[in-house]
């Protein structure tokens, strides 16, 4: 049994959480006026759509057992205890051994398989089209396919959680219908679909919108359009990328306030999150540039977005410093609220019975500090 002390980043609270085999046993309120030094204490962020950090490219093989590690080892310094290794639009066998790989490179401990929520297919379902595509491959864009899938999730070990797809292939809605059925999310994202088609993936069960705002058209008809019409859709969480790059703070405001409590924070990070500026070779688009703020392109296309550079917790101080979302708020649109989407246990926070997943923090004007990480109660992380 051991201890961890702070204030409730979500609640404001003068807490001790009594940890013990990996879970929260106890949550004992602290009298007051003992508050002042602690540091703060929040829920692990969880992030749902991440390619890659610190240089591993999870898109890029061989996804080796240390390469992951030192993947994981980046998030938890970032206050990450779970998250989606996110597998990209690529050939089919190219996918399937990615699967295999990220699959064995997470056994080996149970802290980082315990990271691992699942899986995200970013593709291969998607718009063909220019824009829709993003930096997809076109060569393997491909009709939504049960089969494919189903040969993925084997080499997954039925880890594939979250299926991003273009829901105007006819071929959609029965996917779509088989997903939930599995148990797996659909994120409508990298689609040119009209309101009908969007309407008809809602009635299939998608229930998130990846990215939304980016993977468009530079310009659309001003009404109806794609965005309006998840906007519009109740049941569809809306999944943002706060880097400060993709979305102006306008849109973020306003997605934000249409999708209140259904708002989720992404970071989409590459693997050059954390790297020095410069161009580099990325496994799609070919050349991309990341700039000395941050922002990664496409070398040739700049006005292309190749992903972001920057982790979920740059997201959250995003947001309020933006004045937004309250801090707390922001965090939960980070941790809390995309677990539960996951239907993680981690789902229910700080409190007894939760799992001891614990971020240690310094606030430092508006930017974030993790002093320590534990991972099911196990401390993978702490500051130098
Ligand atoms: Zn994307």
């Amino acid at each position: 049994m051991s201890a961890v002390e702070g204030l409730d980043l979500l609640t404001g609270e003068a807490v001790r959480l009594h940890v013990s085999d990996g879970l929260i046993a106890e949550r004992e309120p602290l009298p007051k006026g003992k508050s002042e030094r602690l540091p703060f204490i929040a829920p692990g962020l969880v992030d749902l759509q991440i390619n890659g950090a610190a240089g591993v490219d999870f898109n890029r093989p061989p996804v080796t057992a240390e390469g992951f590690r030192h993947a994981v080892s980046a998030l938890w310094a970032h206050g990450v205890t779970s998250f989606c290794p996110t597998v990209i639009t690529n050939g089919t066998e190219q996918m399937e051994r990615l699967l295999e790989q990220i699959r064995h490179a997470s056994s080996a401990d149970p802290a980082i398989r315990g990271s691992v929520a699942g899986f995200h297919l970013e593709g291969p379902f998607l718009s063909p089209e220019d824009g829709p595509r993003g930096a997809h491959p076109r060569e393997h864009i491909r009709r939504p396919d049960i089969r494919l899938l189903e040969r993925w999730q084997e080499a997954a070990g039925g880890l594939i959680r979250i299926v991003t797809l273009a829901p105007e292939w006819d071929e959609a809605p029965a996917f779509i219908r088989h997903c939930v059925k599995q148990g797996i999310i659909v994120s409508i994202g990298h689609t040119a679909a009209d309101s009908a088609q969007i309407r008809e993936a809602v009635r299939a069960g998608a229930s998130l919108s990846t990215h939304l705002g980016n993977g468009a058209h530079p310009v659309l008809p001003r009404h109806p359009n794609y965005i309006w019409d998840q906007l519009a859709a109740d049941e569809l969480y809306a999944a943002m990328i706060a880097d400060g790059f993709h979305l102006p703070a306008s849109v973020l405001k306003v997605f934000c306030r249409v999708k209140a409590g259904k708002a989720v924070l992404v970071s989409d990070a590459v693997s050059l999150a954390g790297m020095p500026p410069g161009t580099y070779k990325a496994h799609i688009g070919g050349d991309v540039v990341l700039t000395e703020e941050g922002k990664l392109h496409l070398a040739e296309t700049p006005e292309l977005l190749a992903g972001s550079a920057k982790l979920l917790l740059h997201g959250v101080e995003h947001l309020a410093r933006l004045g937004i979302a309250a801090l707390a708020e922001a965090w939960r649109m980070a941790s809390l609220l995309p677990a539960s989407l996951l239907k993680l246990p981690a789902a229910s926070g700080l409190s007894a019975g939760s799992p001891a997943d614990i971020v240690v923090l310094r606030l430092d004007g508006d930017r974030l500090h993790v002093c320590r990480t534990y991972k099911s109660g196990r401390l993978v992380y702490e500051r130098a």
